[in-house]
């Protein structure tokens, strides 16, 4: 499972720093006036720890109507299985949503109390986390007002609830736990996850599917992964199979009635026979055609639109074996490829005038590739809290025989650094003129740092012929020195009249905005990431770090970058834009021949030199103005909303999209609209 999770550091999730995460990732919107004004409108609320965010999609609006109708279809495909998460995780939460959600429609009493207020928070945290668990910690949290205030508003609102479920709710003796990971106890019977039956143990899954996957062969299908395994009264174990006809029956069959739609408008073969695969899939439950639509999704390459669909990732089971549904619907980002283009298109110009060697120079350089897309709904598993980025399929034999697709979720990403970031940047910058330059420019800086990053920095440079890779001759420091080297890179051109003159930007302002935000980022912001008395260990951290306080050092002398100290606060400021550029360019120079040359010391050297160490007292200083500004942990989304024009005879003649009233109104509305299995409890 290869997904980038923003903020939240859980297994294997893929999160912030990788290359197509946070800062490093490109995204886009059609001109930046227009985002300036839509920004105040991407708060929606916080509430708790959570933070809910709105997001455009940038792009839609060039698609065709057939290409739009194919967005609305996914779109309302990926909601309609929306309430197999809410009881995939845990067996009561679709029966306290209901509860809930009545309650919010139909209390007519007093709600300026302080125990309505914490009502409807506990409400609104049970809406983010689809469910009473707390979607990234999975503990249970409890209501903070009295069962007695909860048996009012049942009554006054004529609310049923089971006894059994309030006391779930309210006894912090319960299912506490989503997902356990503690392996001293059971992990099935000590997690609250609805993915077993009453009684069945660790042992039993082990054993239910040891021989079937010893007989798995080189190209096995994911065991488990639609279905809930349940006890029968014999003692012996069934599979209830989530598809038409089977569990889940009611929300699946309006799945595939959206996708047949879908794959009627498919943009081409491919993504149409892909498409029939995944009905298919849904139809039978037959996990051979889960693979095969893996495979068919996998290939099909062409195309704007894409998506994601299905029982996905296995987190949710403490047994990693089944999926939790999920859907994502994407539209390619195309200024964002524009940019690549042009930046591929003239990869060789850019390796021709590094500062590099000229026997580290590739004669024939070729631009990587790098895919950033544009969300248009999301749902289950990646809604409200949403991944960055998603790199799939999982299956290994898949990606390594049909190939995989990884994607940078560009318009959450951008939407995320905007939430909140003027309120860093304005305790952390140094003067009124280095806020302005970021309010103008740093948007843009972000992306061209990331396409030039990506597109030109990592394939630069050649290794010496009988030198091993990077990971072989510069082990643990190979990923920090070669992020530090791209970086570099696009540092070292974001302040060429190159980029100016490929119409890639429309000043070297934008070059210094990019300077100014790496050098506060990496000096000062950063550092609220690091947990007191730590070293910095994440390499694109470390890369940072590494870059700006060795630039700092080596322009000491002519004072560079100065360190300014104001009303016992730290600020780094840059006087001298091109003098920085020089100093990037002899460290670029410098980390290419420790690549090139394989020359682990010197990498060790400079990692452990400029890159690991934090400085105590300025660290304590930025955590504690961190603090100030009150930025919750945990962000998630609204979706916008898509709604179709029709002419007199029902044909789809446009989409229009809107924007959620607040988050209250969107998930009373998805109640509405797609509780197709809350209606049966
Ligand atoms: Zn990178």
């Amino acid at each position: 499972m290869q997904k980038f999770i923003y903020s939240l550091p859980l297994l294997s999730f893929f999160f912030l720093f990788s290359c197509g995460g946070s800062s490093e990732t490109a995204t886009e919107t059609k001109d930046s006036t227009e985002t300036l004004d839509l920004k105040t409108t991407w708060e929606i609320e916080a509430f708790a720890d959570v933070q809910v965010l709105s997001y455009e999609i940038p792009g839609f609006d060039s698609l065709t109507v057939k290409q739009k109708t194919l967005v609305y279809y996914l779109y309302e495909a990926g909601l309609s299985g929306r309430d197999m998460i809410w009881d995939q995780n845990y067996r009561y939460n679709l029966q306290i949503r209901n509860a809930l959600e009545n309650i919010v429609r139909n209390y007519a009493g007093d709600k300026s109390s302080d125990d309505w207020n914490k009502f409807m928070v506990y409400t609104k945290r049970v809406w983010f986390s689809n469910g009473i668990h707390h979607h990234y910690s999975m503990d249970k949290f409890l209501p903070e007002f009295s069962k007695d205030y909860f048996q009012t508003l049942l009554s006054e609102t004529s609310t049923t609830l089971d006894s059994v479920i309030i006391t779930a709710m309210f006894d912090p003796t319960i299912d506490m736990k989503r997902v356990s990971q503690d392996t001293k106890s059971d992990l099935i019977t000590s997690s609250a996850m609805n993915f077993y039956g009453e009684g069945v143990t660790e042992k039993d899954v082990e054993n239910f599917y040891k021989e079937k996957m010893e007989n798995g062969g080189d190209k096995p299908i994911e065991f488990g992964l639609n279905s809930k395994l349940v006890k029968n009264p014999d003692g012996t174990l069934t599979e209830q199979v989530w598809k038409v006809g089977g569990m889940y029956s009611e929300a699946i069959t309006e799945v595939v009635y959206w996708l047949k739609k879908a794959q009627g408008v498919a943009e081409n073969d491919k993504q149409a026979k892909a498409l029939g695969l995944l009905v298919e899939y849904y139809e039978t439950g037959d996990l051979q055609k889960w693979s095969e639509y893996n495979i068919a999704w996998a290939e099909a390459t062409e195309g704007d639109i894409d998506y994601i669909q299905g029982f996905v990732e296995v987190y949710g089971d403490p047994m990693h074996m089944r999926g939790t549904y999920e859907s994502i619907v994407q539209l390619k980002d195309f200024e964002a490829s524009a940019r690549m283009k042009t930046l591929e298109e003239n990869v060789q110009w850019f390796e021709d005038n590094s500062s590099i060697m000229d026997e580290h120079k590739k004669k024939n350089v070729v631009g990587v590739t790098y895919k950033v897309v544009n969300v248009a709904g999301e749902s289950g598993d990646a809604s409200p809290s949403t991944p960055i980025g998603v790199n799939l399929p999982n299956a290994n034999w898949i990606r390594t025989l049909h190939g995989s697709k990884s994607v940078s979720l560009g318009n959450l990403v951008e939407a995320y650094d905007n939430a909140g970031g003027d309120g860093l940047l304005e305790e952390f910058a140094n003067d009124a003129e280095e806020i302005d330059l970021a309010k103008q420019h740093s948007k843009l800086a972000a992306k061209l740092h990331t396409a030039m990053h990506e597109v030109i920095g990592h394939a630069s440079g050649q290794i010496n012929q009988g030198i091993g890779t990077p990971k072989e001759t510069l082990k643990s420091y190979a990923s920090c020195l070669e992020e530090a080297r791209a970086d570099l890179v696009a540092l070292y051109f974001i302040m060429d009249p190159k980029v100016v003159e490929l119409g890639l930007m429309e000043s070297l302002d934008v070059g210094k905005a990019e300077y100014d935000g790496y050098i506060r980022n990496a000096l000062v912001v950063q550092l609220r990431r690091i947990e007191p008395g730590r070293d910095v260990e994440e390499a694109h951290m470390r890369n940072r770090q590494l870059v700006a306080n060795w630039a700092l050092e080596k322009g000491a002398k002519d004072k560079v970058i100065e360190r300014i100290e104001r009303d016992g606060k730290s600020y780094y400021n840059i006087t001298d834009y091109d003098k920085l550029r020089i100093l990037f360019g002899e460290l670029l120079r410098e980390i290419q021949r420790i690549t090139s040359e394989g020359d682990y010391n010197a990498g060790k050297n400079l990692v452990e030199k400029y890159g690991v160490k934090v400085d105590t007292a300025l660290h304590t200083q930025v955590l504690e103005r961190s603090k100030s500004l009150n930025i919750p942990p945990y962000n998630g989304f609204v979706n916008p909303i898509l709604i179709p024009v029709m002419d007199k005879d029902g044909n789809i003649t446009d989409v229009k999209v809107s924007q959620p009233e607040s988050f209250e109104a969107q998930m009373l509305t998805y109640a509405d609209k797609y509780g197709f299995l809350a209606k049966t409890k």
